[in-house]
């Protein structure tokens, strides 16, 4: 059995789901499921599926008080599906540019480099 890491959306637990149905001489393709937020993934083999859920973006840092990142700079800052860019404020509460308080981040990294050219 592979193992399935947590919902990079919600933190939920995901599971292969079976197929509610299987034409003869079909073999159907693998679909993985977050049980919390119904999050899910499609590919053609169990292995395809789970290497594409445990697959993470690089550079994002989990929320926690010991991983929160400098006050005042701004980040992008996931919530849930949601990307926006935001600072972190005094309080430890992530403020975007409307000056609109943002509820359950998850996730934070450094904004990227702006293109060139
Ligand atoms: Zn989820």
């Amino acid at each position: 059995m592979n193992e399935l890491r947590e919902c990079p959306f919600c933190g939920g637990e995901a599971e292969i789901q079976e197929p509610l149905y299987v034409a003869p001489g079909i073999v159907p393709p693998c679909l993985i499921r977050c049980g919390r937020c119904g999050a899910e993934i499609m590919r053609d083999t169990e292995a395809e599926a789970v290497a594409a859920w445990n697959r993470r973006a690089a550079g994002w840092v989990k929320c926690s008080p010991e991983t929160m990142p400098k006050c005042g700079e701004r980040y992008l800052v996931a919530n849930g599906p949601i990307v926006k860019e935001a600072y972190l404020d005094g309080g430890n509460e992530w403020i975007d540019r409307y000056d609109i308080t943002l509820r359950y981040v998850t996730h934070w990294r450094p904004l990227p480099q702006l293109p060139e050219g």
